[in-house]
């Protein structure tokens, strides 16, 4: 008999509970939050669903829906040519699909975020975790962890904002060019509305995480949930947003594998 192949280790490992898969994908529906600019720019749409038929006289024996929605509403991938950085890169349906699928480091903030909103990851904050959990996986995501998803039912709650603005957590400028510059990471996820902080409009670049990131040919992951139940090195992320031909992003379902011992 020959060895089991890899394929059909990780499907019995599925049928067996030894891998758990996580859903970090926030239902989307037309309370979803949404990411908002200030009002003298374009604005995302919500998510909304309109009903074609639901066996009746439009269509007796069939239930469906047509949809409108932003491109970054709810849990979505942020493609490189979403920012101007990244303008001649990728739109989101030529992200190489082998990068769709792939190890995850999960860095922890959620005590730094409660005590203060604005928190924000330094280079140094990943250098200590990398002492402890060995270096960020080459090729794969980087998910910062703030709690922020215990707000994701809100659009008041999610965006934290006051007469200042909005007031959630992210990355510091420097962070986010070496995140995107020296780290091996295809990516950047997070909980919030968006892959930068509230307060990112006023750094320098502005909206640092987009302008380096997408400059870079890598990736954006916003609004996930249940990071907590992910262990801080080893998970595989599935992420699988919509192939929009020429699109700037999608939404995605975004699908984490666990080892459970
Ligand atoms: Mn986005």
């Amino acid at each position: 008999m020959s060895e089991p192949s890899v394929l059909m280790s990780l499907v019995s490992g599925l049928r067996s509970g030894a891998i758990e898969v996580v859903d970090l994908t926030a239902p989307l529906s037309s309370s979803t939050p949404v990411l908002q600019l200030p009002p003298e720019f374009g604005q995302t749409a919500v998510f909304e669903l309109e009903e074609i038929s639901r066996y009746d006289d439009r269509g007796p024996a069939w239930y469906w829906n047509n949809f409108r929605s932003g491109e970054h509403t709810g849990t979505h991938f942020d493609a490189p040519n979403h920012w101007v950085t990244g303008k001649d890169l990728a739109d989101v349906a030529s992200v190489p699909v082998g990068r769709l699928v792939a190890p995850a480091a999960v860095l922890d903030f959620t005590a730094e975020a409660q005590a203060d909103p604005d928190f924000l990851v330094e280079v140094e904050h990943i250098k200590a975790w990398e002492a402890e959990n060995g270096p960020l996986p080459d090729g794969g995501w980087l998910l910062v962890r703030t709690g922020w998803d215990a707000r994701s039912r809100s659009q008041e709650e999610i965006l934290n904002a006051d007469d200042s603005g909005p007031h959630t957590p992210g990355l510091s400028a420097e962070c986010a060019r070496w995140v995107a510059q020296e780290s091996p990471v295809i990516g950047l996820g997070v909980e919030t509305v968006g892959t930068d902080a509230g307060g990112a409009y006023a750094f320098d670049p502005a909206f640092p995480c987009h302008s380096y990131l997408m400059g870079s040919d890598k990736y954006g992951l916003t609004q996930l949930q249940n990071l907590a139940r992910l262990p801080a090195t080893g998970c595989v992320v599935v992420a699988g947003p919509l192939p929009i031909v020429a699109g700037s992003g999608a939404p995605a379902r975004v699908l984490a594998l666990v080892e459970r011992g």
